[in-house]
């Protein structure tokens, strides 16, 4: 065997000017290539020192090329970029939560050059930053008045700052929760400089509890909607009603965390939420919730409320840090607008997504294996199994429904090339087995889903 010395190894100029790799230099500029070049000799030299290189005959060129070509793909893989979410997890929140409705990505595309963010077009006068989307939301949800900020995370530490600064905020313990990602309510407390009252036990909570612990210290009352966990049996808590119209809480605001932010109804898909516009009916002085879980817009956190309320959070300087861009806003509106109009099951992808039956499922998941070629075919079943909402919403909600099971010696390796094929697929791994679930696949990826399993697969 001839024996690779560090004299074989190619000159970096000499690989930047390879043929093989005009079109990623056109691409990646040449200070990007000239980067993977270096890393590529690097390990290679690496290699030669070591004796690790066994090929024979060896070439360093192109193996130095075939590297860089790797780990630029590599790179690329970890962009932002489609995935077909074949999880049945309606709103994921690792795949981006509520994939956004056709009408919104137009707003937001429409918007994202110059756009009239904050100029009234008919006066030529500077307006308020988003009083379309503010305008349409307070027809939405009845509210007299509403701001919108980066996300409800942002929503509650700015409305217990500008409201309760410094003062008391009361709570349920049995609502003291983490809401993901490590943001606790506690924590999210003293962030926003208020202090917390906890009031009540886990299960039971009265409205005496509260009256109890409110003094000329209370800056408000929070009572925070149990989106992502489910308490059940011996439980009690006051409603927002009795919160709202107790003659001794009118000093200060009663706040109504959603989260989930329901404003089209549900029951008739078995799914009994709180909405928006019964907080608002009940009398909250304030409502918060998020834009892309069950509103199904783009990432944001929605206020609601009374205009004094609201008024104090639009002056607060935190306002102009957790403000949102005009593509949000412009994304907002167009969604606001599909509610309005009634026209959320036909437009907006989440609601399609659980709406479809079962049996239509069913006959989905049919369809789809029957256009499989035989080899791949025979490797599949249909199971039934439940789909879920996600993204820290209705975790007692299961949709009953079917998926494909895919069987092969090592799944971990199947659902590997899935998710690094293009387009990517995440499937959702159980007990051994690959399944794909077609509900939170939209119409128009089934075939080249299909593609990327065969392709997994051979
Ligand atoms: C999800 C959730 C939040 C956080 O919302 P983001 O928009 O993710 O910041 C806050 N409160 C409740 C009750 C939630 O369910």
């Amino acid at each position: 065997m001839n024996k690779v010395s560090a004299r074989d190894i190619p000159a970096v100029d000499k690989i930047l000017s390879s043929p093989a790799l005009r079109c990623l230099t056109e691409r990646l500029g040449q200070e990007q290539t000239v980067h993977l070049i270096r890393k590529a000799v690097n390990e290679l030299r690496a290699s030669v020192l070591e004796g690790a290189i066994e090929e024979d005959p060896f070439d360093p060129f192109q193996w130095v090329v075939d590297r860089v070509v790797s780990l630029e793909s590599h790179r690329s893989s970890s962009r932002l970029q489609k995935v077909i979410n074949a999880t049945g997890v309606i709103l994921h929140t690792n795949l981006g939560r509520a994939p956004l409705a056709k009408s919104a990505i137009e707003a937001m595309t429409a918007a994202s050059g110059y756009s009239n963010v904050e100029i009234d077009l008919h006066s030529g006068k500077r307006s308020q930053r988003g009083a379309d989307a503010i305008k349409l939301l307070k027809q939405l949800t009845g509210a007299e008045d509403a701001v919108i900020v980066n996300n409800c995370a942002a929503a509650t530490v700015l409305v217990l700052q500008a409201l309760a600064g410094g003062k008391e905020v009361v709570i349920s313990r049995g609502q003291l929760i983490e809401i993901g990602g490590g943001f606790r309510l506690p924590e999210v407390f003293s962030t926003a400089g208020v202090f917390l009252k906890e009031v009540g036990t886990t299960n039971k909570t009265y409205l005496r509890d509260y009256e109890q612990a409110t003094h000329e210290l209370t800056g408000a009352i929070l009572r925070v909607h149990r989106s992502n966990f489910h308490l059940s049996g011996f439980v009690a808590e006051p409603t927002i009603e009795e919160l709202s119209n107790h003659p001794a809480f009118e000093a200060f605001p009663v706040i109504d965390d959603l989260g989930s932010g329901l404003v089209t109804d549900l029951s008739a898909h078995g799914i009994q939420e709180p909405t928006v516009q019964q907080s608002v009916q009940s009398g909250a002085d304030v409502s918060l919730f998020s834009g892309d879980k069950l509103f199904g817009g783009p990432q944001c956190g929605i206020i609601v409320g009374k205009p004094k309320w609201l008024k104090l959070i639009k002056k607060h300087p935190m306002m102009r840090a957790l403000r949102c861009d005009k593509t949000t806003l412009a994304g907002v509106a167009a969604t606001a607008e599909i509610h309005l109009a009634g026209r959320a099951f036909t437009e907006l992808p989440i609601f399609q997504t659980l709406s479809i039956s079962s049996e239509k499922m069913l006959k989905r998941c049919e369809q789809w294996v029957a256009s499989l070629p035989e080899t791949i075919r025979s490797r599949t079943e249909i199971l039934r199994t439940n789909s879920r909402i996600g993204g820290g919403s209705l975790p007692h909600v299961e949709l009953s429904s079917w998926a494909i099971a895919v069987n092969a010696d090592s799944t971990d390796q199947v659902a590997h090339k899935l998710r690094s094929g293009k387009p990517s697929v995440v499937g959702r791994q159980a007990d051994d087995q690959l399944l794909l679930d077609l509900r939170t696949v939209a119409e128009e990826d089934l075939q080249v889903l299909a593609d990327c399993l065969v392709q997994a697969l051979s």
